[in-house]
């Protein structure tokens, strides 16, 4: 599959490259790492992102060169679209017509809810991060490995380990991380990029985030409230709160946190899940029409906030149930 990939990028000459709305570090670090990929064989590809750049990204090469409209390419045709860690098109938010704006689809990532959406599908589940699989390929190309691209890729397994603590955190994470750091990535300078630069905004959202703190009544359930008022008085926004859920998650006994942001214009939510193993999140976004991972996914429900918390905490509950019952059953 990887030189399938390899044989379609050297037949094209155009390339649309994008990943998720609310990009996180992988997003971003895939998404880069690709265009490094792609200038490396002297092509120019265009980098669309829905949303912005959170400002502890933008110190990754290329990160300006992002664009967020459609102004003047919306007619275009490129041969190639390339969309990294997104599990279908509906999550990238983007407003083009695939039909119309791409000859061919290459889907890069590693959800096991991605829905295969590409003309080439290259999802593997057992990657730590969408970056892990870009070095796969810069490998199989035969590319070398610059300082920037290396970067942008130890974001992306950095960022989707949880700084090498969740349960995806395996050998091949820190096999790879290993051979970007012999190239020259320095691990605490990029942690103190992404962990350490932090806006006054983002700490008065906190605030007030963490002032809507609630939990179940077994305290097994943790969950917290992001309004649109409150964006607006810390004049802040969605792409800073990356890092918020883990509060409730960290606490001793919650097996699923759980983070309710308001979605501009009203009436929506998006909710986050996080969990402890081995109880699958991805299973309670899905139930609601999202997706993600075992440990951390994500859905968006419609309603007022007091009957979206009273059907979200519903079906968390009964999974919840339904995992203590089979491991009463097992005698665990
Ligand atoms: P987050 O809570 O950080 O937005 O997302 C956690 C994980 O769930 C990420 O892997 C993300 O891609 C996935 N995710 C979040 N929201 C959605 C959604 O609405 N649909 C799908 N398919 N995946 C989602």
């Amino acid at each position: 599959m990887l030189r399938e990939i390899s044989r379609v990028i050297d037949d094209a000459e155009s390339f649309f490259l994008t990943s998720h709305l609310n990009p996180d570090g992988d997003a971003i670090g895939s998404i880069l790492a690709f265009k490094g990929i792609l200038n490396k064989l002297g092509h120019d590809p265009v980098l669309y992102m829905e949303d912005p750049v959170p400002e502890n990204f933008k110190f990754l090469p290329g990160s300006d060169k992002i664009i967020h409209h459609m102004n003047g390419i919306s007619g275009r045709t490129f041969d190639l679209a390339i969309v990294v860690d997104s599990t279908d098109w509906m999550r990238t938010g983007g407003p083009f017509e695939p039909e119309v704006n791409f000859r061919k689809v290459i889907n890069i990532d590693h959800h096991k809810s991605n829905t295969n959406f590409g003309d080439i599908n290259l999802v593997k589940t057992e990657a730590s991060a969408t970056s892990e699989i870009i070095y796969d390929l810069l490998n199989v190309m035969g590319l070398p490995l610059s300082l920037e691209v290396a970067t942008c890729i130890y974001a992306g397994i950095m960022t989707d380990t949880g700084s090498f603590t969740y349960s995806n955190t395996n050998d091949r994470a820190f096999g790879i991380s290993e051979k970007l750091v012999k190239v020259g990535v320095v691990p605490d300078a990029i942690a103190e990029e992404v962990n350490e630069n932090y806006s006054v905004s983002r700490l008065l959202l906190l605030k007030m985030a963490l002032d809507t703190l609630e939990f179940s009544a077994d305290k097994r359930i943790g969950a917290m409230t992001i309004s649109q008022e409150m964006f607006k008085k810390t004049d802040s926004g969605p792409h800073i709160i990356e890092g918020f859920i883990d509060y409730p998650r960290f606490v001793s006994g919650v097996k699923v946190a759980i983070l309710f942001r308001e979605l501009s214009g009203g009436g929506k939510y998006k909710v986050s899940f996080r969990s402890r193993n081995p109880l699958d999140v991805s299973r309670i976004a899905g139930a609601f029409g999202g997706g993600g991972h075992m440990n951390a996914s994500g859905c968006t429900v419609e309603g007022n906030l007091l009957d979206v918390k009273a059907e979200v905490f519903k079906v968390v509950e009964a999974e919840l149930k339904k995992k203590r019952r089979n491991e009463e059953k097992r005698g665990s």
